[in-house]
């Protein structure tokens, strides 16, 4: 079994698409980024989170798990009333089955090798649904974890809470990596029974040209599994390695494909101190070039924004890519000594952050490049509405 089929025994007997209380339908769960449970209302819809016990406000507990819930980000409000009989609802069902499946885990972590830096492990179901409304999409993780580590890399919290969940030891952040080896083999059975919607490679838990991919190769058999499906599929990568320019063939023959880049600043310098293991700004920029040379649609992601010239990076970008995304710093995560930095230390503001992306939309609006927000660039989301 893999972590998500245990997961979802703490819930029995309930499966997707059952009523967790009337009114109430579970639409999926998810295990990428924590134990969360989707839930379908006559409101909208609640996400709810089930979760080593810890630190954290829950609205119901059982001996070993906190319950909280979320409403689509905001986009619905929920009852508190509603949200915390919800919670209770779930604290039941697991309480009935922690003990059973922690019991589960443990053994499968024991089997598993605990210690090992990089992973061989299998999975039984790969697509992810993500988004809402029209951005509905499938997240796609060859890979769970990341060697390049960026330290304020946003995985490494809910990786962490993942590992917890595993009985995993802890580990710092870019020391560990699960290699999903028969990911392209799943793919292939989702593909033949799952209608079209856009996949989006790593949204959040791994970057899927990290060193490990030239070993493994997990990212290109899935994406020659994408390639040889009867249908089409929109497919969209995002990366900070060079290696991705392995697949330009590839990638270029699929009929609808975007490669991005995460390019924070143009100073190389600044990549350095904040992004170490990645490939340089020089890399990336020339990465994209040779993608889009060879016909594969490109765009960049600017989040967080990090100090550089901006004329600079807008330049540079308006040479290799169509559509730009650009967000602010969200968090630091591990990376408050990295902003201490007396030439970094104003970048962690919110106020220097939103200056500096207007900044970078007047400057590449100007340069007649697209600027979007979300999930999915805009000429992905018109080519499959
Ligand atoms: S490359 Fe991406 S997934 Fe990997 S550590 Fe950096 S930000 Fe996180």
């Amino acid at each position: 079994m893999d972590l998500r089929a245990h997961l979802l025994e703490l819930l029995a007997p309930l499966r997707p698409g059952d009523e967790l209380v009337p009114g109430a339908r579970l639409l999926g769960i998810s295990t990428e980024i924590g134990f969360w449970l989707s839930l379908e209302l006559a409101a909208g819809e609640v996400q709810i989170e089930v979760s080593p016990l810890g630190e954290g406000r829950f609205a119901a507990r059982t001996a070993q798990f906190a319950i909280s819930y979320r409403d689509e980000g905001g986009r619905n409000r929920i009852d508190s009333a509603l949200g915390l009989a919800l919670c209770r609802a779930v604290a039941e069902r697991v309480g009935r089955n922690e003990a059973r499946v922690a019991g589960a885990l443990a053994q499968r972590t024991r089997d598993a090798v605990p210690a090992a830096r990089i992973r061989e492990v299998r999975v039984e179901s790969l697509l992810e649904t993500a988004g809402h409304g029209a951005e509905r999409f499938f997240k796609l993780s060859p890979y769970a974890g990341c060697l390049i580590g960026c330290r304020y890399c946003y995985a490494q919290t809910p990786m962490s809470a993942v590992r917890r969940l595993e009985m995993l030891p802890e580990a710092p952040w870019g020391s560990y990596v699960d290699v999903r080896v028969n990911a392209a083999e799943v793919l292939r059975g989702e593909l033949a029974t799952l209608a079209p919607r856009p996949i989006k490679f790593c949204p959040i838990l791994s970057d899927p040209y990290q060193a490990v991919e030239a070993r493994f190769a997990v990212t290109r058999a899935c994406l020659e599994t994408i390639a040889a499906a009867d249908r089409v599929w929109p497919t969209l990568l995002l990366t900070r390695s060079k290696l991705v320019t392995r697949d330009t063939a590839l990638l270029a023959s699929l009929p609808s494909a975007w490669v991005g880049a995460s390019i924070p600043s143009i100073d190389d310098e600044t990549r350095l101190h904040f992004e170490p293991r990645a490939a340089s700004i020089p890399e990336r920029l020339a990465s994209l070039a040779t993608l889009r040379a060879a016909g594969v649609r490109t765009f960049a992601v600017v989040q967080p924004l990090l100090p550089g010239s901006i004329d600079e990076l807008a330049d540079a970008l308006a040479e290799v890519v169509s559509s730009v995304s650009i967000d602010v710093l969200r968090g630091e995560e591990a990376a408050s000594g990295d902003f201490d930095d007396p030439r970094y230390a104003e970048s962690r503001t919110d106020a220097w952050q939103q200056a500096r992306a207007a900044e970078l939309v007047a400057a590449l609006t100007a340069r007649g490049v697209a600027v979007w927000p979300g999930e999915l660039p805009p000429e992905l989301l018109a080519a499959t509405s």
